[in-house]
């Protein structure tokens, strides 16, 4: 069967306020997942949930995981990756560079330690997945906005992540690197789990094959694009009313 990842009654209470509330998910392999809804529906929470970032009650499992059990660096092993709204590359560091640290994650504390030459095959892969080639030597504090997102998802790609928790990957892009980015994680989607928190709806209805809204830590609702366009709950809660 797919690969999948399951999430059943998640919640996250800081101090009696539940900014996730019995939220149940399932996130199928080769599709492409958004999340969306009105600021505080408890997005980022579910996400910095699933990857140990914050303390979650009820079951995300995935393969013979409960990633709620695991801390942040066991979840990443697990083949669980995120990004952030603002990228976290090292800035003084080369984009080659980059990616190889972030493929350190599987090699032991004494291979970090071995001299190599060169670089392995799968970080050149991931460098020619994220189209940076003609920048790999390039310090990734030079790099655009936009550039630095695609580093990010590159890092994930070394890091071997077969899933993949992106937080507004496309803001601050122009329509053609957000057109680029979309047909990236359409690639890379096919054997990966992606779930994309977004906010631009043009990107959401050019990409999403599923679509999860949320609005106060709950799933409001969830389907295609169309179906959850056509919901009136959903056109309420971004008004306001
Ligand atoms: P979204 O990503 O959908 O905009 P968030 O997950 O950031 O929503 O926030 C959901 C709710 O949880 C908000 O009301 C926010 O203020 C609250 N919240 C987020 N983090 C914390 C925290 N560490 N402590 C207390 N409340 C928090």
């Amino acid at each position: 069967g797919r690969d999948y990842l399951e999430v059943r009654g998640l919640t996250v209470d800081f101090d009696g306020f539940k900014a996730v509330d019995g939220v149940d998910l399932t996130l199928l392999q080769g599709r492409l997942h958004f999340l969306i809804g009105p600021n505080g529906a408890g997005k980022t929470t579910l996400v910095d949930a699933l990857t140990g970032l914050v303390p979650g009650t009820g079951l995300a499992r995935y393969g013979a995981h409960d990633l709620l059990g695991l801390k942040p660096h066991r979840i990443v092993r697990a083949g669980v990756g995120r990004t952030f709204q603002t990228a976290t590359v090292f800035e003084e560091l080369s984009v080659l560079q980059n990616l190889d640290i972030a493929g350190g994650v599987h090699r032991r504390a004494w291979q970090l330690a071995l001299p190599r030459r060169g670089v392995p095959a799968y970080v050149d892969d991931a460098l020619d997945a994220i189209g940076l080639g003609d920048l790999r030597d390039r310090p990734a504090g030079v790099l655009a906005h936009g550039q630095k997102q695609w580093l990010e998802i590159g890092m994930l790609l070394v890091q071997d992540a077969r899933v993949m928790l992106l937080d507004e990957p496309v803001a601050g892009m122009s329509a053609e690197e957000r057109e680029a980015t979309g047909e990236l994680l359409q690639r890379i989607g096919r054997e990966r789990t992606i779930v994309v928190i977004e906010h631009d709806m043009e990107f959401v209805r050019r990409f999403a094959d599923t679509v999860t809204v949320m609005h106060a830590g709950r799933v409001l609702t969830e389907g295609t694009v169309a179906e959850v366009q056509a919901d009136e709950r959903v056109q309420e809660v971004y008004l306001g009313r």
